[in-house]
């Protein structure tokens, strides 16, 4: 039985044309699934009940089971997700005035083992496809309309920054990417569309290659390669030198601004050395720098900074001449900020009782 969610267009087409029905069903049954969410097939009611009936026999719409939310006071909400073969994953809902935005998760876990990062600690389990990442968008965007009792309310951004590195997933990211993006799918933008990497260099030049003009962030954290290395091990393998070649490259390729996500792990990352260093690094480059203060999370090896020194930072950093902002990490409270995914559970947690 195959889950037609894990089909695109073409492969959907191909399987209306084996059953006997014209390609142009692949679109309506892909606007079902991906634009109303549908899961019945009986509830395709512009399909053939003859088609609907084979169609029952070669397989099914999939979607995650929802396991648990969690809403946080500043609003955003973030979800334990159970995949088809009971591995979790987990995504945040970030609201933000008109802008409704998912984190999403490509992996469940993580190969990379950043020093910083709870999900990195856990190790890595497997690569999500790219239904699995798509589908968090749809199924979050379902929950926050009965939750906040909006029927209207649509998901406009999706950031590729929850567990696990897109750009050794890149073919199922690419994969979903296209179904966020499509009209007949979740239609978001593609330049509402952030992905993240740690700096994976052969992916930011496949990723500048792409056919759509998202946008790129690289979390940097110091640049200065050895610090750099001793925090994200794979720096090693992807020095700096060659990291800024590649991100000078997608901006050539896209003229999209890049995000330079630089976490505050005081004591580590924040002297006049540091800085200096990275004013070298992004001179030149079309960009802006997000300050991130750390999360702690239980068994962490930084702590967070406190406001003096994060205003300190902030302050020299406003002297260059990039556009520098401080991310407040939302969902703190209940382990949806940045880098505690997967970790850290809250205490009260509310289980889903409707699946
Ligand atoms: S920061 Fe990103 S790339 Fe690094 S371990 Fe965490 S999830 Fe993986």
């Amino acid at each position: 039985m195959v889950n037609f969610k894990s089909l695109d267009i073409k492969a959907l087409g191909d399987l209306m044309a084996s059953i006997g029905e014209t390609r142009f069903r692949a679109s309506q049954i892909y606007r079902w699934m991906w634009k109303r969410g549908v899961t019945s097939i009986d509830e395709m009611s512009d399909i053939s009940k003859k088609a609907r009936e084979k169609l029952k026999e070669l397989g099914y719409v999939g979607e995650l089971k929802l396991k648990a939310y969690f809403p946080s006071k500043d609003g955003s909400v973030k979800f334990l997700f159970e995949l088809e073969d009971g591995k979790e994953i987990e995504s945040v809902f970030i609201p933000d005035r008109d802008r409704k935005t998912v984190c999403v998760s490509v992996q469940v876990g993580c190969p990379m083992g950043c020093k910083f990062c709870a999900t990195g600690s856990l190790g890595f389990t497997r690569n999500l496809k790219s239904w699995e990442i798509a589908d968090q968008v749809l199924q979050v965007q379902k929950f926050m309309r009965s939750f906040l009792n909006q029927p209207d309310l649509r998901i406009t951004n999706v950031v590729y920054m929850g567990m696990g590195e897109p750009l050794v997933n890149l073919d199922e990211v690419k994969k979903s990417i296209y179904t966020l993006n499509s009209h007949i799918g979740l239609n978001i933008g593609s330049r509402k569309i952030t992905v993240s990497t740690v700096g994976i260099i052969p992916g930011i030049y496949e990723l500048a290659r792409f056919d759509r003009q998202v946008k790129l962030a690289v979390s940097l954290h110091s640049a200065i390669q050895s610090k750099r290395a001793q925090i994200v091990p794979v720096a090693k393998a992807y020095p700096l030198d060659k990291l800024r070649k590649a991100i000078i490259q997608y901006y050539e390729q896209k003229k999209r601004w890049i995000t330079f996500e630089y976490l505050l792990l005081p004591g580590f990352n924040n002297s006049e050395e540091d800085i200096e260093a990275l004013e070298d690094f992004v001179s030149g480059i079309p960009s802006k720098i997000n300050v991130i203060p750390f999360n702690p999370y239980p068994g962490a090896l930084f702590r967070a900074p406190t406001d003096r020194e994060i205003e300190k930072f902030i302050k020299r950093l406003q002297k260059l001449p990039h556009t520098v902002t401080l991310r407040a990490s939302k969902g703190r409270d209940v382990g949806g900020a940045c880098g505690q995914l997967a970790k850290f559970r809250p205490t009260e947690l509310i289980l889903n009782t409707e699946n």
